[in-house]
């Protein structure tokens, strides 16, 4: 199936590992202009930059900014839209964990939480979409999170975040339907990314199992597949999402969860 997503203009937040670094080479293998994006200075993604450049045609780029900071997004946005004068495609990936029972957790943690996750969805979102309007097309995706349909134990701010982003996809998808803008939520279940490997080491030294126990036992118990879903998977969920194949699907949170939130 043609994507014909040659020329357009795509933005994926923490994309330089994992799922975003995932949907950033989709995204570029389909011939987008691809803006990567991390808080990392850019002589430490010089690596996954010029390895990307290497295998596609397509312009890729990468542009540093926190996405916990309102102004640095704006600026991130501005300077993307200021050089290529136009942003058709978001992709709300940065994220990040902080697990602890409520009554212990760190008001800096749930704050630094909202701010990654969901507030920075809210910033890149109202900054892109008058380009949209203008335009009369856009593609807005947000990666949320089987936990933003369902909750775990010890996870207060992650679950309320992926919540959040739900409920803001879905008023985006309202306000752009009649202007050719989509607003989707991606919902994965546990995937095998650095951030949950470092999790699996973790858990096997608390436990003091294996790391395949904790992975079977631990990790994979929700999902009724019983595999981690797979980045390719996602990334070719969103890019599916982006082209006009996919123009009637707005303001859906779709899990791909090897049927987690089936339960
Ligand atoms: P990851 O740690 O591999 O990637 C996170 C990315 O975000 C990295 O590029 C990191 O540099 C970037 N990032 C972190 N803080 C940032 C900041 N302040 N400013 C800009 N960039 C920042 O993690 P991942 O597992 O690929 O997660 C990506 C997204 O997918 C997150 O939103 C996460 O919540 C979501 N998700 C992950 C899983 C999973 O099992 N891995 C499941 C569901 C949802």
């Amino acid at each position: 199936m043609e994507l014909n997503l040659t020329g357009k203009v795509a933005l994926v937040t923490g994309s330089t590992s994992g799922i975003g670094l995932g949907i950033a080479e989709r995204l570029a293998e389909e011939g987008c202009t691809t803006i990567m994006n991390a808080h990392l200075p850019a002589e430490e993604v010089t690596g996954v930059l010029s390895e990307l450049a290497e295998k596609y045609d397509g312009e890729i780029e990468y542009r540093q900014a926190d996405m916990s900071n309102p102004d640095a997004i704006g600026k991130l946005l501005e300077g993307i839209i200021s050089h290529h004068q136009q942003l058709d495609i978001l992709v709300n990936n940065a994220g990040v964990q902080v697990v602890s029972p409520i009554q212990d957790f760190k008001n800096e943690d749930w704050e630094n939480v909202q701010d990654i996750n969901l507030n920075s969805a809210f910033h890149t979102t109202k900054a892109a979409f008058p380009g949209m309007l203008k335009r009369g097309w856009g593609r807005i995706i947000h990666i949320a999170s089987a936990h933003g349909l369902v909750a775990s134990a010890f996870k207060a701010a992650y679950v309320t975040a992926k919540h959040g982003m739900i409920g803001l996809g879905k008023v985006t998808a309202l306000e752009g339907a009649e202007h050719g803008i989509t607003c989707n939520m991606i919902c994965p279940g546990y995937v095998l990314t650095p951030l949950v490997d470092q999790q699996i080491d973790d858990q096997a030294k608390v436990h003091k199992i294996s790391r395949d126990r904790v992975i079977a036992e631990i990790m994979l118990t929700p999902q009724p597949t019983k595999k981690f879903v797979q980045i390719e998977e996602i990334a070719a969920l969103a890019a599916f999402l982006c082209s006009d194949h996919a123009a009637s699907i707005t303001g859906a949170a779709i899990p791909i969860d090897g049927g987690w939130t089936a339960r």
